[in-house]
């Protein structure tokens, strides 16, 4: 196969891995071409007569497994000798766990007593349920604090991910809520009680069901013949449920792949670990054949000498050592300058004048730890009229008008859908509290419910576009323009803004026209969101230049000739929300590996010495004073080209190996100099 052609014999082997010499795991570092990999492995296994709708084919985003059917079809065009302007080929299975799990579970429902309407929550319905299920119970009034709900959903979330028992969580986890284990345990029963009687699963629920499924020996025999090949991307990242469930799918192993890089893991926050892609091997009889990369094809030598010297520093060792044979290029930049705004107007300076040089917008990227970080520099960019385009940061999902409108569609598909009938009961005007109540304890046939007299004629309106949207008769997408007709006048009436929002809307129009059916958009939109939304950059046209911002979560597996890393100051890297435990801190580190490691040819880390922070409880003000990040101690500068243009103290980093404690006053010394705060 000549696609085969450009990779390395260790590639090859793995591309071409007989499905009967059971299962593989490539397990290698950054850039070393595992996604590749595994492209080509899909169209070697189509070449070889696998049927794709047979293939699963599991990755970290939809974005991710879109790219991953192009670059097959590009491989397969190759090959076969298509036409380029063939189609590459269609997999209908291929996405994140949690919505192929959601697929699965619409195709089994019934045979685990859930109605196939069932509605996806989000995490914003899933932690307001949680909030008012807390308060249903009373929990918040007991006089001892008990945790807010975004805490209670978190340990929730912690026991279904890691299938660890409460008092587990609480004790490993959580051990300041240990004395609320009963509250918490009531909670979470009467939490679990309300989403059954809703039809509704949070993110949670979807893969505790896939699994469920996977031990309904009906369906599990049905689930597991009806893939021949599951590939999958970026196995560090999965939990404890999520391998369950692969083993589950694969028992033997048989026509399963893996790839994934141990030091790339970051989302033990959400009960990933990397023990899992570790113990891989060995879960299977006879174990699975493991392949090791080491070359890295995506940077320079000198950017990979400076990613590879911040891992070595990690508590943990991580064996592999990864090479470039690619031409010597610049030694990655550690900018300290003064502040956020001197920061943003550097990164500013820096993009336009790569563009300058013929280096596209697309192919430059910011990155930070936490969405808020870049405020001031897209404050900057609409300033200088670069476009760009933000991931990472919901924004696009939060917004209300959208929000409003995926609440009709989900209340027609699943008439208990409580959030989502509150939701849109409430854009009735004169639809109020105790109105609401009555509402819902009405039942489901809507045109026989007696609205108050002022909202009479709206709601009438509202129940004849539910008619309308359940009726079988409807065509997707036909039907969401009805609920833009039907929601415009309410858009006008609730916002100043509503020019603006009705964009976002006719993007949600053209995005719905992707999607196969209406319950299809709506879980695909709830599990993996677009993140950009008009108010902002605009969406991009197809061909359109523009900058990515990006948080480093969201930007795994990618790559940019230019890279800059914004503040890489200790507080945001490590974030200070991190610092208190040892395993936090190394996960830490990682992500800065993650963002370095994403640079081909230019890397810029910068530090500005001062920034703003909302919670700053203990100091009590608001600019704090930085230092750089500890994971680049005075021994890795020789791997840097250090600039600065902040005047003094551009040698300060942070606080090892200098003992915290100096820091701290420094900090505060510093902050009642200049601020006069406290
Ligand atoms: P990450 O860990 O960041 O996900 P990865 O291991 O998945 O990285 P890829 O994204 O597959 O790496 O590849 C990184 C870059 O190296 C890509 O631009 C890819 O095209 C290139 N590359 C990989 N293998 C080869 C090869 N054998 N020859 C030339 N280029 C290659
Ligand atoms: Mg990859």
């Amino acid at each position: 196969m000549q696609a085969l052609a450009e990779l390395n014999p260790q590639q090859r082997q793995a591309a071409t891995h007989e499905g009967s010499a059971g299962p593989l795991l490539v397990i290698a570092g950054a850039g070393s071409g595992k996604t590749l990999t595994l492209a080509s492995r899909l169209a070697w296994l189509v070449q070889q007569g696998a049927d794709p709708q047979r293939v699963l084919l599991l990755t970290f985003s939809r974005r991710a497994a879109a790219e991953m059917a192009r670059r097959a079809g590009r491989l397969l065009h190759q090959t076969l000798g298509l036409p380029s302007n063939t189609a590459p080929p269609v997999l209908p299975w291929c996405g994140t766990f949690h919505s192929v799990g959601a697929r699965l579970l619409r195709e089994e429902a019934t045979h685990v007593g859930l109605n196939p309407n069932f509605t996806v929550l989000d995490r914003a319905d899933t932690q307001d349920l949680m909030g008012l299920t807390r308060q249903q119970l009373g929990l918040g009034e007991s006089g001892r604090r008990f945790p807010m709900a975004p805490t209670c959903l978190a340990i929730y979330s912690r026991c279904v991910n890691t299938r660890q028992t409460l008092p587990e969580v609480l004790a490993h986890s959580y051990p300041w809520c240990e004395t609320h284990e009963h509250g918490l345990a009531r909670l979470f029963a009467a939490f679990v009680e309300a989403k059954l009687q809703q039809q509704s699963l949070d993110f949670d629920d979807l893969l505790l069901a896939w699994w469920h499924l996977m031990n309904t020996p009906a369906c599990a025999s049905r689930l597991v013949g009806r893939f021949d090949h599951v590939l999958v991307d970026e196995v560090q990242d999965i939990n404890r449920l999520q391998a369950d469930i692969l083993h589950a799918l694969r028992p033997q192993g048989q026509g399963l792949t893996a790839v994934g890089d141990d030091a790339q893991s970051i989302y033990a926050f959400r009960g990933a670990d990397v023990q899992h892609i570790l113990a891989f091997p060995q879960r299977f009889t006879p174990p699975a054949t493991v392949v090791a990369l080491e070359q890295n094809y995506r940077s320079t030598p000198q950017i990979l000498q400076a990613s590879n010297a911040v891992l070595a520093l990690a508590a943990e060792g991580f064996s592999k050592r990864l090479w470039s044979d690619r031409a010597a290029g610049l030694q990655p930049q550690l900018q300290t300058v003064v502040d956020d705004a001197a920061q943003a107007h550097g990164v500013a300076d820096t993009v336009l004048a790569q563009r300058e040089t013929g280096l596209l917008l697309r192919r430059q990227a910011v990155l930070f730890r936490t969405s808020s970080h870049s405020a001031t520099l897209e404050l900057e960019l609409v300033r200088r009229g670069v476009p760009f385009v933000k991931f990472g940061g919901l924004k696009f999902m939060k917004a209300s008008h959208i929000k409003d409108v995926l609440a009709v569609l989900r209340w027609a598909d699943n008439p208990q859908a409580e959030m989502a009938a509150q939701r849109s009961a409430r854009l009735v005007p004169g639809i109020g509290p105790a109105a609401l109540r009555k509402l819902l304890a009405h039942g489901p046939d809507l045109a026989s419910y007696q609205a108050p007299a002022p909202a009479r004629e709206s709601w009438a309106a509202l129940c004849t576009l539910m008619q309308q949207l359940r009726s079988p008769a409807t065509r997707w997408p036909d039907d969401l323009k009805q609920v833009l007709q039907w929601y415009q006048p309410h858009l006008e009436r609730l916002h100043d803004d509503a020019r603006v929002r009705s964009a976002d809307l006719q993007q949600l129009l053209h995005m719905a026209g992707a999607h196969r059916n209406r319950q299809r958009f709506v879980t695909e939109l709830t599990l993996d969101p677009p993140q950009a939304s008009s108010d902002e950059a605009g969406p991009p046209m197809r061909d359109e230049d523009y900058l990515v911002l990006s948080t480093i979560h969201s930007a795994k597996g990618q790559e940019w000739n230019a890279v800059h890393i914004l503040n890489v100051v200790d507080g945001c890297m490590p974030a200070d929300m991190a610092t208190g435990r040892a395993a936090e801190i190394e996960e830490e580190r990682r992500l800065l590996y993650v963002a370095m490691t994403r640079a081909r040819d230019a890397l810029t880390l910068w530090t500005p010495q001062r920034f703003y922070v909302t919670q700053q409880r203990a100091l009590g003000g608001q600019h704090l004073y930085a230092l750089r990040s500890r994971f680049i101690p005075d021994t890795l500068l020789p791997h840097f080209d250090v600039q600065c243009s902040a005047g003094e103290g551009c040698d300060k980093h942070g606080p090892d190996p200098a003992p915290a404690a100096t820091t701290l006053m420094d900090l505060q010394a510093a902050m009642r100099g200049t601020f006069g705060t406290r």
